[in-house]
């Protein structure tokens, strides 16, 4: 398409909306600035390709809303105060700041790697107690809320409207999970807003005494904070729904009756391991790194975005090899790019089925036939696809770099050098040492020193 020819209107987003459920057009609620949160990382461990899946979607869906709007604030939180984090810092032997910190820049350095663009703002739960306390005050005097035992209570029985959103009740939850319900709640679903803290926990002083926040009121007091009393979409894994987006929804809902909270709700479908569910038990977890460590990033990334989100998604070793196939033909089609061809727009094939909620299955399809055209020589055809690939976060290599770095590495000589530069740094020789990591980082292997030893991924 030349620069000359108008461009064909925008098609508009239809986005499936959790609350309704139904896929309904999205309107936001003002086209000037559109508001999207995410619940973000509870930062304890690495991120594994079930976080990695929610992250990426959120990416594709704010590519997307910030090529059909002028403009998008993209929240999406820290969660840095959590017993998971108390108990791994305690197990490690290292201080909660060390944990936190060093889990934080992992997370980024992750995202980064397969191309996910960093939100607007990236606000951290520990930097906004204030604001939740507020919230928890503000429900207590409107009767949302009790304080029982140095806990603070919401009651669920004071909002008719919990479980719209999930379409379960607090029952359900009971049902699944054999919760102990605590003797000082009134009713069996009341959740935690605030709860004491002993003197080797984390803690600040409150009207309820020293305590910590629950993990609900969290997003509530960050998203009202960076977005206010409603926004337009709120999003997370569908393991989020139920109970905590139906928690947030019934704290802030109470807090704020004239507002809306979220007006859209978007969940990703889980992520499955050789047609499993992921877990330590079974030996099929992955962490992003885990995967990383021999094969390409955007191959990762293509992967995940062969099922649409609401898709159950079914990672296994084949599917990434022939995700890294694809990328092969789309890099041997932008071969065909004339250097001199001007830069083009996202071809609007694209645009529409990313418009029919985030179909990028169909995207891909797309990719392909522009693909075949460029093979046939056709220049502004790779030049289309270079355009849809950065839509999406892929082809940010140049063909010469993917064939370079796209080479298969030899995983096990890997291992040998890294164990040769340990017994080099035990040796104390650090020019040695220096001279392994020198050569691995040449051929894009970045090693990883942390407290189980050296890892190693392809940068
Ligand atoms: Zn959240």
């Amino acid at each position: 398409m030349s620069d000359t020819q108008p461009r064909l209107h925008l098609p508009s987003l239809h986005l499936h909306d959790s609350r309704t459920r139904s896929t309904v057009p999205f309107v936001p609620l003002a086209p000037d600035n559109v508001r999207v949160y995410y619940c973000g990382p509870t930062v304890y461990d690495l991120a594994h390709i079930g976080n990695l899946r929610a992250m990426l979607t959120a990416d594709v869906l704010v590519r997307l809303l910030r090529h059909l709007y002028p403009r998008v604030t993209y929240v999406r939180n820290i969660t840095d105060v959590d017993d998971k984090i108390n108990a791994r810092a305690h197990a490690n032997g290292e201080s909660i700041a060390d944990l936190t910190a060093r889990t934080i820049r992992d997370f980024h350095e992750d995202l980064a790697a397969v191309s996910i663009l960093p939100p607007d703002v990236e606000p951290r739960a520990t930097h906004h107690i204030g604001e939740m306390q507020d919230m928890i005050r503000s429900l207590i005097e409107s009767g949302h809320a009790y304080e029982a035992e140095g806990h603070v209570l919401f009651a669920v029985g004071t909002y008719p409207s919990y479980g719209a959103l999930s379409g379960r009740t607090p029952d359900d939850l009971l049902a699944g999970a054999r919760v102990e319900v605590a003797p000082y709640k009134r009713d069996p679903g009341d959740f935690v807003l605030w709860k004491p803290s002993d003197d080797q926990t984390p803690g600040w002083d409150s009207p309820w005494g020293r305590g910590r926040p629950g993990w609900h009121i969290e997003c509530s007091a960050m998203s009202q904070r960076y977005l206010g009393e409603s926004f337009d979409i709120h999003g997370g894994g569908s393991d989020l729904l139920f109970p905590h987006h139906e928690n947030e929804r019934a704290q802030s809902m109470c807090c704020h009756p004239h507002g809306r909270f979220a007006n859209h709700w978007v969940h990703n479908a889980m992520l499955l391991v050789n047609g499993e569910k992921m877990s330590k038990s079974l030996g099929n977890f992955l962490t992003v790194r885990d995967v990383l460590r021999d094969t390409p990033a955007e191959a990762l990334r293509l992967l995940l975005l062969r099922a649409q989100y609401r898709s159950v998604l079914n990672f296994t070793r084949e599917g990434l090899d022939e995700a890294r196939q694809m990328l092969d033909r789309f890099y041997r089609a932008l071969e065909n790019l004339d250097p001199m061809q001007a830069p083009v727009p996202a071809p609007d094939s694209v645009v529409r089925v990313l418009c029919d909620d985030l179909n990028t299955p169909r995207a891909l399809a797309e990719m392909h036939a522009l693909a075949d055209t460029a093979m046939a020589g056709d220049s502004s055809a790779a030049a289309q696809l270079k355009a849809a690939g950065n839509l999406l976060g892929l082809l940010q290599d140049t063909p010469e770099a993917w064939f370079r770095g796209g080479a298969k590495v030899d995983p096990a000589q890997i291992e040998r050098l890294i164990e040769e530069r340990l017994a080099a740094r035990k040796a104390r020789d650090f020019a040695r040492a220096d001279e392994i990591r020198n050569a691995l980082a040449a051929q894009g292997i970045v090693l990883e020193d942390g407290p189980q030893g050296t890892t190693w991924r392809q940068a």
